[in-house]
């Protein structure tokens, strides 16, 4: 495995060898590998031999993450006034150090693109482009059109669509498919000497997941429990969502959950699809998470048939 914990997407590197834009959009699903990619659009860019060669001080600084010509923005959870719902946003003032009265950003996107280089680019890497908000967007697209000298952009996206169509239009557009099935089975192999039947069909490509396994497992496993439960009774049903709840992580429970639907029925697999999203939306507006899960194992056992 190369330093830049790439896995696939050789296509995806050569295309990127022959270009000189100085701005890219990555797109393609959570987890595919996005993020290791753009470290090696960094890495081009400063690399000693110009080849993202993996070894050089450059390089292994970008691998290690703390390179100084690089700069990471990812979305923050915010709470919107007026709503209690939170989302994540970027805000303008990582853009911008104007806009960040509080001094909440050690480091901000316009005036750290000024000071120059250490190696030969500056790199920001967007985390998460559909998350700007429009104040941020605004700021960003003015530096943008108007880019210091050396900067260079890359934006880490899952669909364009929800991106601003002035950003994205401004940028080398370059798909991060999921990576083949046989590369997959190579690098768990890799990784811990044995192949993972149910870990490789839940990662479906992506190979992030291989680098979590730990979390995903326990997740996979809690999630099959719960089934387990709705099927046993009522009673089991309640007691497993209290132990849902204790052990939440909404990073890897609710794909884990639907998963372990995936042998119901398709009509069976929508209304619990269902049912999740609206558990997850009640719990992003604070409602009572106990409440949440019991309601949610109700409405499982109703999609299930069982009453
Ligand atoms: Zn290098």
């Amino acid at each position: 495995m190369n330093p830049f914990e790439i896995i696939g997407h050789q296509d995806v590197l050569d295309t990127l060898r022959g270009q000189t834009s100085h701005a890219f959009m990555l797109l393609g699903p959570h987890r595919v590998g996005r993020k290791a990619v753009a470290h090696y659009i960094a890495a081009l860019a400063n690399c000693a031999y110009g080849t993202a060669c993996g070894t050089c001080p450059s390089c292994l600084a970008i691998a290690r993450g703390t390179h100084t010509d690089v700069m990471e923005v990812g979305p923050k959870s915010e709470t919107s006034s007026g709503k209690q719902a939170r989302r994540k946003i970027i805000p303008v003032k990582v853009i911008t150090g104007r806009r960040d009265e509080q001094n909440e950003y050690d480091q901000h996107v316009v005036e750290w693109l000024h000071i120059a280089p250490y190696t030969r680019r500056k790199v920001v890497i967007f985390d998460g482009a559909e998350h700007f908000n429009a104040e941020a967007a605004n700021a960003m697209l003015k530096t943008l059109e108007e880019p210091p000298h050396r900067a260079m952009f890359v934006f880490i996206a899952e669909d364009q669509q929800r991106v601003l169509p002035t950003i994205v239009s401004r940028c080398a557009r370059i798909f991060v498919p999921p990576v083949r099935e046989a590369e997959m089975q190579q690098a768990l192999l890799q990784l811990e000497g044995n192949l993972d039947p149910e870990l490789l069909e839940f990662a479906a490509g992506r190979p992030g997941v291989l680098f979590e396994r730990e979390a995903v497992r326990s997740a996979l496993q809690q999630a099959r429990e719960m089934v387990q439960a709705l099927e046993n009774g009522m009673l089991d049903a309640l007691q497993a969502s209290e132990k849902l709840e204790k052990s939440f992580n909404p990073e890897w429970h609710p794909e884990a959950l639907l998963f372990a639907f995936r042998h119901h029925p398709l009509s069976v697999r929508a209304k619990a699809d269902q049912a999740l999203s609206e558990a997850l939306d009640a719990l992003e507006q604070y409602a009572n998470p106990g409440l949440v899960f019991q309601v949610l194992a109700l409405k499982w056992r109703e999609a299930l048939g069982l009453h």
